[in-house]
């Protein structure tokens, strides 16, 4: 059998035909050279407009690299003709195999963009000897056509979520189907202002976003303003997630207040090394630190009365009616606002003023997978901090793309990985 039978098997094309297979490279680096022509009285299809006309010229030849053949490199060789287009002017003919400019072919691309989902960009470039611009090109290029074919159909409830990218207070704005049948990212936007989420709304379509039945997301003013305006039918939800980290921040400040003051005024630094003990849900202790709790539990520290305050929060979540979590809710408020704790009594205002979405959660409870919004969190978190030259937004957004975007392939991909 010849590696010309092998070709057809796996990737024939209308126009072109591949004629001979020859050796090149080095002893080392062996390669395999597929010479392709066009059929004969073939005329060449414009790159600008895809229709046929005259040939005018011919270029001189290029190689475009195909899935290597047992850790043999590939190249298919072809002199591309040059079109005089009517419409476009002289421009070089569209070939079917090609990525664009580059010296890829959509198989390889495809290939590499597969691998790039299962290592990282560098160990994909390393496993098959390429360049990392290469990997990143072929995963933007799989991006690219997923989105532009992905079925938008069915999405009733999303969840919105930022996280910090770079050092520095940059954030980008992620945006997810949460539905119980699909959770994907469906978009990702610079920065988490109003004029951000506008943008996605903007790219869901008006129809999309009045179908909409749940909206998940944290209290950030901006992204409240906007979810009210564009997608006014739907539920909208605070998600428990970012609540409670709040709750965290909030102890965080209250900890390291006191550790200050306990410090400057002499005393054992009981609180010093707690961080943990006091963020962690108790259930999450190792027997160590359940001990070193219990201890520090028999001082009367601001930091243990808001660790205590927070916990007690915690059952609020569990209520099955709106209407008792309501009163519990504003229970917990009115103690935490005499407790003197200024850091506490911020988080207690804050769900004061945002009351009604807060019950939300129970009107929506059985609705929503919970916790689904900090899966994806953690992943895209990852995800960016794998970020091998994600020093540019656009690396970051096709990484994650590709990554949480669960995104549709053609099915000759699956010939080659
Ligand atoms: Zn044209």
């Amino acid at each position: 059998m010849q590696v010309k039978t092998i070709l057809n098997r796996v990737q024939k094309f209308k126009s072109f035909v591949y004629k001979s297979v020859r050796w090149s490279g080095s002893e080392a680096e062996p390669a395999l050279e597929v010479e392709v022509v066009e059929r004969a009285n073939s005329r060449p299809v414009c790159s600008g407009c895809g229709r046929h006309g005259p040939g005018y010229d011919r270029q001189p030849r290029r190689r475009f690299e195909f899935v290597p053949l047992w850790g043999i490199k590939v190249y298919l060789v072809y002199a591309p003709r040059r079109v005089e287009c009517p419409c476009c002017g002289v421009r070089v003919e569209q070939m079917p195999w090609a990525m664009g400019k580059r010296p890829l072919t959509k198989a390889y691309g495809w290939f590499l963009a597969e691998w790039a989902r299962r290592l990282s960009w560098k160990e994909t470039a390393e496993a098959f000897r390429t360049s990392w611009e290469s990997v990143f090109r072929s995963v933007e290029m799989a991006v690219e056509w997923g989105r532009h074919h992905q079925d938008l159909s069915g999405v009733k409830a999303i969840g919105i979520d930022e996280i910090a990218w770079k050092k520095g207070h940059k954030y980008l704005t992620l945006v997810y189907q949460i539905d119980e049948h699909r959770k994907r990212l469906l978009w990702i936007g610079k920065e988490r202002k109003a004029k951000t989420l506008l943008r996605f709304f903007r790219w869901f379509g008006a129809e999309r976003s009045h179908e909409l039945q749940y909206i998940c997301s944290d209290m950030w003013k901006p992204y409240l303003k906007v979810i009210a305006k564009k997608a006014s039918q739907a539920v909208h939800i605070l998600d428990r997630f970012h609540i409670m980290a709040h709750f965290s921040k909030a102890l965080d400040e209250v900890r390291a207040a006191e550790v200050k003051e306990l410090k400057a005024k002499g005393y054992e630094p009981v609180l010093t090394k707690s961080r943990w003990l006091l963020l962690k849900r108790p259930e999450h202790l190792t027997e160590t630190q359940e001990a070193k709790l219990a201890e520090l539990l028999q001082y009367n520290l601001r930091s243990v009365r808001a660790y205590l305050l927070k916990e007690e929060f915690q059952f609020f979540w569990g209520y099955v009616s709106p209407y008792w979590a309501g009163r519990f809710l504003d229970q917990w408020c009115t103690k935490t606002m005499r407790s003197k704790i200024e850091p506490m009594k911020k988080v207690a205002r804050m769900l004061r003023n945002h009351r009604t979405l807060l019950l939300n959660w129970f009107r929506a409870k059985g609705q929503l997978s919970s916790g689904v919004v900090e899966g994806f969190n953690t992943k895209a978190k990852l995800t960016a901090r794998k970020s091998f030259g994600f020093r540019t937004y656009r690396g970051a957004e096709i990484a994650l793309y590709h990554v949480l975007g669960d995104l549709p392939t053609p099915e000759f991909t699956h010939r080659f990985c």
